[in-house]
């Protein structure tokens, strides 16, 4: 019996619940991964995501070379490129992992009904959370709103149910791989239509997982405290992995689980933790209520009135820019542009900036991360914005609304992640860096800073918008 494995965002071979569950029914596995025209129409040439894709692709073919089987490598429509190629393996079945957006529900479902019009099928599992969207429940059978009643149930469950974290060994099982044809060959980034990028992601594939968690071990139980300092080389950046799946998230929780029991996780391991579940939180928002792709989750605050016409997007388009004259502000979205990551506690105030000091429609500030961020998520960045909006399940209540310079002084307080980016202001002192405009004129003199010039004047005042902002929610009954 042949099968195909097609993989998806889980690019690694260890602790794969597809791959497992294709070794032990089948003869010959073949896995394949499809470069699919559908995602990657509109993506700029050089997109940072496509030649760390590539790069984790390629490392996943060597890894099943070693294991004595391949990847066959696709670039087209994966709706019609996966059905073909079952059908020219002659495989009875596809093995993939689950994924929970909706676009990629309805692709697969377009793949299932294809394959069972041909007498084959498509068969699903549960590889990239540890709980999917129905099975952490309100005590009434349904899906929670809020985080911390969630994560204790989430808890819970895994308490109850340790065998969720078993891996799905492949090795044991790698007999049933079919050997790779003589004339396989990957394509190329060219052949994808796309070019290199001059700032590439470091640390791709499965190899870069596992670098970067060896590293964060190493700082994992300070974690809570340092977390929220973008100066600090504090998170483990492995984001884009889980993003991916170049690394498996029943291995991190099982790390964690560890490193609580033996206690050399700190302080650190239980909030790190939480992060893995707000991530799963997201996701099972998204798989639950798939309308918040374009609306709020609480209906009422679709009503908002945001700002639009030339005035907001010409403020769009400075923040977008990094010349907002808010410095912790310019200097993230610069990071962001520069290097396609942005540290958490600034996509919350650069977030919360846009939203309630420039008034502007928080699913437009969404769009550009998307298009930005190495490790955009529909589910984490979606939840992420609609609770800096205030439109989201759990979010920041929209009466609390950040004080872009308090962010500033509290979480960059002598100003160094600003100074990486902002070079222009590096000669200011820690007071001053935080709100130059306030500066005394001979301070900034003296720091050869001329404002206007060398760094704009703020685009808004923060009290006035403040204000506007508190009339805008204000205006909406029901809240
Ligand atoms: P760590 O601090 O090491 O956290 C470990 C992991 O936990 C992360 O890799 C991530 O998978 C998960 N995680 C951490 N924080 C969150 C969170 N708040 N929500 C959900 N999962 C979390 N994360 C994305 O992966 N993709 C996105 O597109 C994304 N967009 C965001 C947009 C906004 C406006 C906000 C406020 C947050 C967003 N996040 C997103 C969540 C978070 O900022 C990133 O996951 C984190 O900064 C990635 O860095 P790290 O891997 O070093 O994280």
């Amino acid at each position: 019996r042949n099968s195909l494995v097609w993989f998806r965002r889980d690019l690694r071979v260890d602790d794969h619940a597809a791959l497992h569950h294709a070794l032990l029914s089948s003869r010959r596995v073949v896995g394949a991964f499809v470069f699919d025209t559908d995602i990657l129409a509109g993506l700029p040439s050089d997109d940072r995501r496509v030649q760390f894709l590539l790069d984790s692709v390629r490392e996943l073919d060597a890894r099943l070379h070693a294991m004595g089987g391949y990847l066959i490598v696709r670039h087209g429509r994966a709706a019609q490129v996966i059905p073909a190629l079952a059908a020219e393996l002659d495989a009875e079945s596809v093995f993939a992992n689950r994924d929970y957006e909706p676009q990629a529900i309805a692709r697969d479902r377009a793949v299932q009904d294809a394959l069972r019009a041909a007498g084959r099928s498509l068969q699903t599992f549960k590889d990239q959370v540890i709980f999917e969207q129905d099975e952490v429940l309100t005590l009434a059978g349904g899906p929670y709103s809020v985080f911390t009643p969630y994560k204790n149930a989430w808890l819970k469950r895994l308490a109850r149910e340790p065998e969720a974290l078993r891996p799905y060994e492949t090795a044991p099982h790698a007999g049933a791989l079919a050997p790779a044809p003589a004339d396989q060959a990957l394509p190329a980034l060219a052949d994808l239509g796309f070019v290199a990028n001059a700032a590439p992601i470091a640390h791709p594939g499965m190899t870069g997982a596992e670098a970067l968690l060896a590293q964060f071990g190493q700082r994992l139980a300070r974690y809570d405290h340092d977390r929220d300092f973008p100066a600090l080389d504090a998170t483990s950046r492995l984001s884009i992995h889980l993003r991916f799946g170049t690394l498996s998230v029943r291995r991190l929780v099982a790390m964690l689980q560890e490193r609580i029991a033996d206690g050399s996780g700190g302080a650190g391991a239980p909030v790190w933790l939480s992060e893995l579940i707000w991530r799963e939180f997201y996701m099972m928002i998204l798989a639950r209520h798939p309308r918040v792709v374009t609306q709020s989750f609480k209906p009422a605050f679709d009503a908002v009135a945001w700002d639009d016409g030339a005035e907001a997007d010409a403020l769009f388009d400075a923040w977008c820019a990094g010349r907002t004259g808010y410095p912790l502000v310019d200097a993230a979205m610069l990071q962001l542009e520069r290097t396609g990551f942005m540290h958490n506690r600034l996509r919350m105030v650069t977030a919360s900036f846009l939203t309630k000091d420039l008034g502007i429609d928080w699913r437009r500030g969404e769009r550009w991360f998307a298009l930005k961020l190495n490790d955009y998520e529909l589910a984490s960045n979606n939840g992420g914005w609609q609770w800096a909006a205030s439109t989201g399940c759990d979010a920041q209540p929209w009466f609390r609304i950040f004080n872009p310079v308090t962010q500033s002084k509290r979480f960059d307080p002598d100003g160094a992640f600003i100074r990486q980016y902002l070079p222009q202001l590096a000669g200011l002192s820690g007071a001053a860096i935080h709100a130059p405009w306030l500066a005394k004129p001979e301070v900034l003199q003296e720091a050869g800073v001329v404002l206007g010039k060398d760094y704009p004047v703020p685009v808004v005042d923060h009290e006035a918008a403040r204000e506007k902002t508190l009339a805008r929610f204000k205006a909406i009954r029901d809240l």
